[in-house]
């Protein structure tokens, strides 16, 4: 079954540079690079690498930057009949800039993404199983997309991030909510969770019996929340390059494997390993591993 997602689509440029630049002052980039980028977009890419057909919904300026984030997920097999083109907006970007340690500063222009409304979202699909989204897009168009007279039957995923208050309004209407540590910290009161019981304090989040709250624990892996249950699953162990794209890489592929069929306790173990694959190589869509890799890493 098929996967529809509406979420941000951005061009990264990312500038690598010696020292990140202070309040008034310019410096050197010694190399730049454009890169496919957005929540959204690096989902859909890592939920069609692990084997689920992909629809992509949201909005690309037309222009450039836009013709290239089109090309690069229609590389990766994913439908983009429902990506508007806007005119008078830029695509999305964000400006990177990398220091010599890993540190980096960030600068998101929504562009063409700011300009998603309910209007564009088409109905669901017949095949579709699961609908899926972050926080980058406007929330009247989230509330459209997993209102309960679009949804239907689909399991709806939302990726609570980045972790904004009113975010909280769409939890009703959502029936799985992944977040990582920091995120969970800033809709449960502040408290960083470190410990898998920690986790537990999610439940506050939820509105009706039949929710789960997914939790990400960076490199002790997830942790599953339901009202009286619960299913930590460890990570799998790596030495990370780089985790940029780790989380979104979990969330797409665990939406995968939710269409394929999986329950959630099977699909969080292989989860962690796709996001772990993630973790090798430098930034967003680059790193999306594929299927065939996460089982021979699971061997
Ligand atoms: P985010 O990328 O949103 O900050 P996390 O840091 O929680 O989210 O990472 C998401 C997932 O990526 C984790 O649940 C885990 O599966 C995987 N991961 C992240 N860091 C590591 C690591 N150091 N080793 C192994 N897996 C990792």
């Amino acid at each position: 079954m098929s996967i529809e997602i509406l979420g941000s689509i951005n061009v990264d440029i990312v500038a690598s540079v010696d020292m990140l630049p202070r309040g008034g002052e310019t410096v050197l980039a010694h190399a730049t690079q454009r890169l496919a980028g957005g929540k959204g977009a690096n989902q859909a890419v890592a939920a069609s690498r692990m084997g689920a057909p992909v629809r992509m919904i949201g909005a690309i300026g037309a222009d450039e930057g836009g013709e290239f984030m089109a090309a690069t997920l229609r590389d990766d097999a994913i439908d983009c009949s429902a990506v508007s083109v806007l005119d008078g907006v830029p695509t999305g970007a964000a400006y990177i800039a990398v220091d010599a340690e890993g540190e980096n500063q960030i600068i998101v222009a929504p562009g063409a993404n700011g300009a998603v409304t309910p209007q564009i979202i088409p109905a669901p699909q017949e095949s579709s199983r699961i609908l899926l989204s972050q926080l980058e897009i406007p929330l009247p168009a989230l509330a459209a997309f997993f209102a309960p007279e679009n949804a239907g039957d689909r399991l709806r995923i939302l990726n609570a991030a980045p972790a904004i208050d009113a975010g909280a309004d769409l939890f009703d209407n959502v029936d799985v909510l992944i977040v990582n540590q920091h995120e969970l910290a800033q809709y449960c009161g502040g408290v960083l969770v470190e410990r898998v019981e920690d986790t537990f304090i999610a439940r506050e989040l939820m509105k009706r019996p039949d929710q789960c709250v997914v939790v990400t624990l960076g490199a002790a892996g997830a942790c599953a929340v339901w009202p009286d249950d619960h299913f930590y699953a460890r990570a799998f162990k790596i030495t990370p390059v780089d985790t940029i794209g780790a989380g979104d890489c979990f969330v797409g592929a665990l939406a995968a494997l939710l269409a394929q069929g999986c329950v959630l306790k099977e699909a969080l173990p292989i989860a962690n390993a796709a996001a772990a694959q993630a973790t090798q190589k430098a930034g967003g869509v680059p790193a999306m591993p594929n299927r065939a890799a996460v089982e021979a890493a699971l061997k």
